[in-house]
This record gives C-alpha cells, structure tokens and sequence, in this order.
C-alpha cells in the first residue's frame, strides 16, 4: 500500500492509546472489552476526524488554498476538528451547519461544538435540515472565488478516499499494538457515520490480510445503505492505495438496529451507554456517535453475539464536547 505517497500533516497525537476496560468487562460478564483512545488525538479536544485531516488539510495546503469550507450537522465534531487545525494552519474556515434534529434548545444550537467553532475562528452559517450540502459548499466556494480568496472544500465528515487514509493509519498501528501486546483480536467495533472510518480501516486491514473483522454500528443510514456507503468507499480507497480488489463486500458489516429516532435523536441505550462509561472506567463517550456505538457493543454484549473469552475492541472516535448540547437529555442523573 502506497501511503508514504500522500502529502500528510502530523497532528494526531498518536499512537493513541489502546486500553482494556475491566470494569466495564466485568458488568456485562461477556467478552474482555479495550479501547482504542481516538478521543486523545489532541488537538481541538480530539476526535477521529483528526486522522483524516492529516491528508485533507496538507492537500489543501499544497493546492495553495487560503480557505476551507466544510460542513455538518449543528454539533459537528468534524466542524470542530476543520476549523481547530486550520486555526493551526493560518487559513480561514467557513462552517455550514445543517438543522438535522429541529432541536430548539440553547444548549443544543450554542454550546459545545458549535461554541468552539467560534472560539477557533470560524464564519458560521445555519441552514435548513434537508439542504444539499454539497450544492451550498460548491456555491460557497464560488462565491468566495470571486471575491478573490482560494477555497478548498472538505466533503462531511472529511470521509472521501484521501480522507479515509487516516483510518488506514490507524489500522496499520492497531495491527502493530495488538502484535506488540498479543492480542488476538475477534471484532473492532465503532460508531459509523458518513463511512469515512469504517472505509479507511476495512481498506487498512484488507489491504494487509490482517483478518480484524470490523462492525460499524450505523447513527443515521438503515444497514443497506450504510453497508453500501461504506464499501464503495472503502473500494476507492483501496484503489488510492494502489491495492485495488482487496476490499470484498462480506468484509463490511454494519449493525443500524441502535439508530433510534434518528440522527442525533437521543435514545435510552445512548444514555445508559454514556452514563456506564462515565461512572464504570472514566471515559466520556457522546450523545451522537460513540454513545449508540456502544450502546450497540453493551446490547450484543448482553445478548450473547460475542463469547466470553473473546477480545472486542471499541474504537472511540470522540466527541465528548457534543455532551454540553445535549445536557437535559442528562437531567435526571442520580449518583452512584
Ligand atoms: C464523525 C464521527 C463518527 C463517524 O465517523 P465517520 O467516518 O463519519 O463514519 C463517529 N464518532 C464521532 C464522535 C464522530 O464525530
């Protein structure tokens, strides 16, 4: 695979760290479950689109570009992590956030991520659920063309195939952890979103023959989509990689049975998720991603899908700064 090849930035503060969590492990009585701390990659609070940046962001940097544009719902994590590294970078950043949950809470719209957009500098703009990202971005850019500035756009999520590498990254430095600390590995489980991740490690593993199985636990699309998402990324990526055919179709496998009432829509196993991690290891996990991830590795947990015995690995992708929108959703809190 040919990754020394793309021009990359290091940000990531890595390897981040790959952890078990023996409380957690012996509350469900299931399989040992780790960690893969990808909530520690540094800057901006963290989170998983950091990897990905590493190759948008040193592209848009070598294309000359003075401004980037990306997009997302109102509490993007990935907004947060754009406009942090281009903070880093001296470019400016244009955020367009679209209304995904109709919440009309304060917190919802004003705090967390969208707080440290501002904090870090960037132009904010709210538009209506159901808008064309990609149309908006494309007359953004045009817009700011005109006026003489050079825009790079960054798709959602930073999930294309050059932004899927950074998974390819971190599947390369699990396979180096679980060799350097014996372990033998039956599932890598995480949150999937815009596909970005999943494309990047399935790519990864498949590309070296590592047979890791991955299970991404879908927060929007139904499984069909989401699988299909996933694996035409995952293609391309491969093919960017200089490694084409090596993804099949079985290798990609989404479980969207944990989405609930929608993107972002709060759920009872989210909270329950959230909570347990909190209070059983000290980690904070978020309301919209990682929260129904492991909310969906508790429920297979309790449900028997892994064995006793067996070495699941919850990939953490961040976004724990997400909570403080999400606050009332937590009102009801009792201690320990
Ligand atoms: C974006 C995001 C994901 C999903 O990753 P994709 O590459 O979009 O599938 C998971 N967890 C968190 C916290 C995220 O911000």
């Amino acid at each position: 695979m040919k990754l020394t090849h793309f021009p990359r930035i290091r940000i990531t503060h890595g390897p981040t760290p790959l952890e078990f969590m023996p409380r957690l492990t012996e509350a469900l009585g299931g399989p040992n479950l780790y960690i893969k701390r990808d909530d520690c990659t540094g800057l901006g609070t963290g989170g998983n689109k950091t990897r990905k940046l590493e190759f948008l962001m040193a592209d848009a940097a070598q294309q000359g570009a003075d401004t980037i544009i990306t997009q997302g719902a109102t509490q993007s994590n990935h907004a947060r992590q754009t406009v942090a590294i281009a903070a880093k970078m001296g470019m400016k950043c244009e955020i367009l956030l679209e209304d995904r949950t109709g919440s009309t809470l304060a917190e919802y719209k004003q705090s967390g991520n969208v707080f440290l957009d501002h904090l870090y500098g960037a132009r904010v703009q709210e538009v209506p659920g159901g808008t064309d990202m990609n149309a908006a971005m494309a007359k953004l850019a045009d817009e700011l063309r005109a006026k003489g500035q050079k825009p790079y756009v960054i798709p959602g999520g930073g999930s294309n195939a050059l932004g899927a590498l950074g998974y390819v990254v971190c599947a390369l430095e699990l396979v180096d952890q679980f060799t350097t600390q014996g372990l033998d590995v039956s599932c890598l489980v995480h949150a999937t979103g815009s596909a970005g991740t999943q494309a990047g490690l399935v790519a990864g593993f498949e590309g070296t023959r590592s047979q890791i199985p991955v299970l991404g636990i879908g927060v929007r699309a139904a499984k069909e989509a989401q699988e299909t998402n996933v694996y035409n990324l995952a293609v391309k990526t491969a093919e960017l990689l200089g490694v084409p055919g090596a993804v099949s179709r079985a290798s990609v496998m989404a479980n969207c049975d944990y989405v609930g009432g929608g993107y972002g829509v709060p759920t009872p196993g989210m909270v329950e998720a959230v909570t347990m991690l909190a209070r059983l290891e000290g980690i904070l996990l978020d309301p919209v991603y990682s929260g129904k991830g492991m909310a969906g590795l508790i429920d297979l947990c309790r449900k028997g899908h892994f064995k006793k015995g067996q070495n699941i690995v919850f990939l953490h992708t961040g976004g724990a700064v997400a909570l403080y929108g999400y606050m009332q959703t937590f009102k009801d809190l009792q201690p320990n």
